[in-house]
């Protein structure tokens, strides 16, 4: 057995605080952090936080230290939640999940990772090939998300952009059989825009840099990313070299597939360079050369481009269908949106591609029993900036759903099992944020519901009219104010954050305000397979496309409720991921952004429930299983009448009985410590 830390390190969970306060807890969490003992338990919850520097605590030695082990025999790591899970998983036939939070640059994709190799090393002894092949690309299909979703950020230099929910499947001897991958609301809008100090998505980068000299030429491409102003902005800083097109051909991509995605990106870099000139009402694409190029790359003619940049195709009234021109601004927006659905679509056939390949096939269950589960969840946690956007707002939305399920699965369910077993129950105060969720999400009266509303009608309902909709049928609300400072700027302070405790973030109105995505009439006829793919909307006739689309809002919101859903019913696990400082510090620890961190997690009030509840509960008869050796009236002989005497024998006998309460039909301990004594009698033994 490990050994227990030494109180040195500070206490191993905050269970075993001597008083529950903010105190107390960030002079535990500093402790610890300047010890380099990074993570912490809040019973089964890891906490961790970002050490900025390598540490000598992942590998060979310590996945065998924590394999097979219970939680509270080795010190605090993420190991052990992953271990916790795949015993769940393997020995009870428990689909679970791995819930990661923490805001950007917190840690959350490194935890994803090593969870994912823990995973990887404990599974398959026999080393039979077809598994070890499953465990190689599901490692893989993190390097190539990386390259298309992740980004350098000013919080992030390796920051995902997108939120990723992985899915491993597990046959009966707990070896991976396969996997999917969900991926939530890539920001598409970096694609073409970027913060000062920001980058776009690696992928641009690692074409620029690391394609050969003819793969550019043929892609009509210079390598230097400054030629580009999709590319431009932080294109100093140097890239990693071209990992992400061995990961590729490992998962199984073929070399005509490779050559698409590259297609596609430099389609995109020439798209942006596009600039548009009018001759009076009429716009003009001057760079005939680049037209031809982005023509060449994506199978289609120079016509059909020009055409589509500078066109859009509407339905009239009539059912007719008319070409109407654009001006500047809307060809400039145009081109921005076709470039993004570009990448967006990219991104999502990839994400496809890769699913395909790790689908778990010829699974009988009549033969080879449950086919179980382990879903890993790493998605962007709560974001502000000066100016927030739609992503942010759903985002935040996210995040809020999110806290919910964290809320209702902790503390509702261990009231309620408190409850059912009798036990007396120390009534804990909580937010439920669940009135901030119906806000955001409720039919008819939510903001979604409205700004659907708004989309479907743009031209005809102003922003103004917008906000006083929303005025009118939230205001009572006592989560919702709105500004009326500007008739652009919508203020929803409460609505997002107030749970949370962090001050307002003004949303940009205009930019709520968001259809899906323009007509786009061009890749349809596309002779690229890859492209024929990523368009499958392609053959619908005019009158289905102009049909009004699920509104991006409305498209998000369904899949944020059906993860959550997918959540709810498998047995979660938690990280929480603590950013320590700004300036990512191996040394710094930002008393007052922990603090913030600690607070909109809800870290305390989890304490406080594990606390006013007990740490750890198990079955009579499978506590006796496990101890009844270190007791004289259960061992070798069970002298008891029942299970729960003979329980109360062992405790009685390690004089814990102040630690513990009984309940109908299992055993409550307190402090993990009682039990950690009975494990060292037991091992002694
Ligand atoms: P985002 O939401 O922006 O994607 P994130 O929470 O996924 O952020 P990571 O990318 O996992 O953050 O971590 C940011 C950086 O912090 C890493 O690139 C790495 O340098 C460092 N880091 C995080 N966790 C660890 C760790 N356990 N050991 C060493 N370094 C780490
Ligand atoms: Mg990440």
């Amino acid at each position: 057995m490990a050994e227990l830390e030494g109180l040195e390190f500070g206490k191993s969970d905050f269970v075993l605080l001597d008083e529950v306060n903010m105190e107390q807890f960030m002079e535990n969490l500093q402790l610890r952090f300047e010890k380099g003992r990074i993570y912490t338990f809040i019973g089964e919850v890891v906490v961790s936080v970002n050490p900025y520097k390598q540490m000598d605590i992942y590998g060979k030695v310590a996945i065998e230290a924590y394999r097979g082990r219970e939680l509270y025999e080795n010190p605090p790591h993420l190991y052990a939640v992953a271990d916790a899970a795949y015993k769940a998983m393997k020995r009870r036939a428990k689909d679970t999940c791995i819930v990661i939070s923490g805001e950007s640059g917190a840690g959350k994709t490194e935890a994803s990772k090593y969870i994912m190799q823990y995973i990887a090393a404990i599974t398959n002894p026999n080393q039979r090939e077809e598994v070890e092949s499953v465990k190689n690309v599901l490692l893989k299909s993190n390097c190539v998300l990386e390259a298309f979703g992740n980004a350098k950020t000013n919080r992030n230099d390796n920051s995902s952009r997108f939120g990723k929910y992985m899915d491993i499947n597990f046959n009966f001897n707990g070896d991976p059989t396969g996997g999917h991958i969900n991926n939530y609301l890539l920001e598409k809008s970096r694609v073409v825009q970027q913060h000062a100090g920001e980058r776009n998505f690696h992928s641009f980068y690692q074409l620029l840099r690391g394609g050969t000299d003819d793969m550019l030429s043929n892609l009509h491409l210079q390598r230097n990313p400054e030629a580009y102003v999709y590319s431009k902005e932080g294109a100093s800083v140097i890239t990693v070299g071209h990992a992400e097109e061995d990961a590729m051909k490992v998962i199984g991509f073929t070399s005509e597939e490779i050559s698409s995605i590259y297609k596609i990106i430099a389609t995109i870099l020439l798209l942006g360079n596009l600039e548009f000139e009018c001759d009076g009402e009429i716009v003009q694409l001057p760079g005939a050369g680049s037209v031809s190029h982005v023509a060449e790359l994506t199978g289609t003619e120079p016509e059909t481009v020009s055409k589509a940049l500078l066109y859009r195709t509407v339905a009239t009234g009539g059912g007719e269908v008319i070409e109407k021109g654009h001006n500047k601004l809307e060809a400039c927006f145009g081109r921005d949106a076709f470039a993004k659905a570009l990448y967006e679509r990219l991104f999502a056939w990839i994400v496809g591609r890769i699913n395909t390949v790790i689908e778990v096939k010829n699974y009988n269950p009549a033969l080879h029993g449950k086919n179980t589960v382990i879903g890993v969840l790493d998605i962007y946690g709560f974001e502000i900036f000066d100016n927030n956007s739609f992503e942010q707002f759903c985002i935040n939305y996210c995040n809020e759903k999110l806290q919910q399920l964290f809320i209702e699965l902790i503390l509702q369910q261990e009231q309620e099992e408190y409850h059912r077993e009798g036990i007396t129950w120390q009534h804990i105060e909580y937010f439920n944020n669940q009135i901030i969720v119906d806000l955001v999400e409720q039919l008819h009266k939510g903001i979604i519901s409205i700004l659907d509303e708004a989309c479907l009608t743009v031209g005809k309902v102003t922003d103004t009219v917008c906000l006083e909709t929303m005025n009118t049928k939230l205001g009572q609300h006592p989560h919702f104010t709105s500004s009326r400072l500007t008739s652009t700027v919508l203020c929803l302070p409460d609505v997002v954050f107030l749970s949370h405790f962090v001050p307002c973030p003004p949303f940009q109105f205009a930019a709520l305000i968001h259809p899906t995505s323009l007509h786009l009439p061009l890749l349809p006829g596309s002779a690229d397979p890859v492209l024929k793919e990523m368009w499958p909307d392609g053959q619908l006739s005019i009158t289905e496309v102009t049909k009004r689309p699920l509104t991006a809002a409305t498209l998000f919101k369904n899949s944020i409720i059906a993860l959550v859903e997918n959540l709810a019913c498998k047995e979660p696990y938690y990280v929480r991921c603590i950013k320590p400082n700004d300036v990512k510090s191996p040394v710094l620890f930002d008393d007052a952004r922990c603090r913030h961190q600690v607070a909109y997690l809800g870290l305390l009030e989890n304490v406080r429930v594990r606390r006013a509840g007990f740490a750890y509960r198990q079955p009579y008869a499978r506590f006796l299983q496990r101890y009844k050796m270190t007791c004289e009236y259960t061992w070798p002989n069970h002298l008891m009448d029942t299970d729960r005497e003979a329980v109360e024998a062992i405790v009685t006998q390690h004089g814990f009985e102040g630690d513990v309460a009984y309940g109908h039909t299992k055993l409550f301990v307190r402090t993990p410590r009682s039990l950690f004594t009975l494990e060292q009698e037991r091992a002694a033994l």
